[in-house]
């Protein structure tokens, strides 16, 4: 059985809801959800509410603490390669050259193995190629 946990949305327990009401009669009273699992801000929000609650509390802090851009990133030829897949083409004798690199700044476009495609090695993960 999975732990449960609670929503990290700092404003949970105001959204009036059934499932969120705890106590007896004469004492009622709204909690934060708590759950085995939620689909939003990475499995610890409840709703897309939470989530956006949580990034208006603490999103510039997460920024703060991670820090901001102070200069624009760039791409350019070097780092605009992705490597892509033709589900179209293929030879009679077996031969394969769908599998490919394609620079999508230049369009240029180089054919590489199903070996080369499968493998995490040859873009890196700021789309430089290595090979
Ligand atoms: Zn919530």
């Amino acid at each position: 059985m999975s732990q449960l946990k609670y929503c990290q949305g700092p404003k949970c327990h105001t959204y009036d809801t059934k499932d969120r009401k705890k106590g007896p009669k004469n004492n009622k009273r709204n909690e934060t959800r708590r759950r085995s699992g939620f689909y939003y801000l990475d499995n610890n929000a409840c709703s897309m509410q939470c989530q956006a609650d949580w990034f208006d509390v603490y999103g510039s802090r997460a920024l703060q603490h991670f820090g901001y851009l102070t200069q624009p990133r760039v791409l350019s030829a070097d780092n605009a390669w992705r490597k892509s897949y033709d589900w179209h083409s293929s030879s009679i004798d077996g031969s394969s050259n769908r599998h490919y690199v394609y620079n999508h700044l230049t369009e240029e476009r180089r054919p590489i193995t199903e070996q080369q495609y499968d493998s995490d090695n040859i873009i890196t993960d700021d789309g430089r190629l290595t090979i």
